[in-house]
């Protein structure tokens, strides 16, 4: 299975830095996992082509193609900045903007239909939790938008295990916890698409940092990391991908 570790700088880094950081994190090699950087998208195309082997991502995209869309990003302009991939679905997304798992659909099918891989982010809010709802909640998210979905391949695709209240919050479940759900998707993967779902990465995310990055990386079906507030950080970004 192949293994990931993406940084997510969301709406940070002012312009003055982000060559700076990205220069940074370029220094930074793994045998282990692929290393991928989502930045504002603002600043995608003064990145492209110098990122070397660290992959390119948008942090959303449009589910629309090119067209009179205002203020959006389609795939077709995200893949001639040569992006490798895109978060769909992330919780901020869902929660500040609306975004709801059809439109979620669209946005996949639009990345894998143009050759954009989506990181289909999912996740339970504390409230699904403590009601013990989990689970339920990441079946229909997982299976709104893995029907009839054209993938061929495990490595068409990753999934994001993002628990919503372990994201910026310095909380994150137990080793138990995240087991129990990523074996969960694996389960639900496999079950969708027989001959390659349980190779699909599963990524988790929520308050990843450099002092329990060894343990969540040891979890069985954890494949690498999302990452947020300790990707703006070269060194924290390090630690965490040579703990993988
Ligand atoms: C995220 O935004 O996807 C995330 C996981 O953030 P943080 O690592 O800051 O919790």
């Amino acid at each position: 299975m192949k293994k990931w570790v993406i940084g997510n700088w969301k709406c940070n880094v002012l312009a003055s830095d982000a060559h700076k950081l990205v220069d940074e994190i370029k220094t930074i090699e793994s045998e282990n996992c692929s290393i991928g950087i989502a930045p504002p998208a603002l600043y995608v195309g003064g990145l492209a082509n110098t990122t070397d082997h660290i992959k390119l991502g948008l942090q959303d995209v449009s589910e629309k193609g090119n067209g009179a869309f205002t203020g959006e990003i389609s795939v077709e302009l995200a893949k001639s900045l040569s992006c490798d991939f895109s978060l769909v679905g992330h919780s901020e997304r869902r929660e500040l903007f609306n975004e709801n798992d059809e439109l979620i659909r669209q946005k996949t099918e639009a990345c894998l239909k143009g050759g954009v891989m989506p990181v289909l982010c999912v996740g339970e809010s504390l409230e699904t939790r403590e009601s013990k709802q989990h689970l339920p909640w990441i079946y229909a998210q997982i299976r709104s938008v893995f029907e009839n979905l054209p993938i061929s391949s495990a490595s068409d695709i990753i999934v994001a295990y993002e628990p919503v209240w372990a994201i910026g919050t310095g909380k994150i479940p137990t080793l138990a916890e995240i087991e129990e759900v990523h074996a969960y998707i694996q389960q639900l993967l496999a079950e969708l698409h027989p001959s390659f779902g349980a190779d699909i990465a599963i990524l988790y995310g929520g308050s990843v940092k450099p002092d329990n990055a060894k343990q969540i990386f040891s979890v069985k079906a954890v494949s690498g990391a999302l990452v947020g507030g300790a990707s703006l950080d070269s060194n924290s970004f390090k630690s965490i991908i040579d703990a993988i």
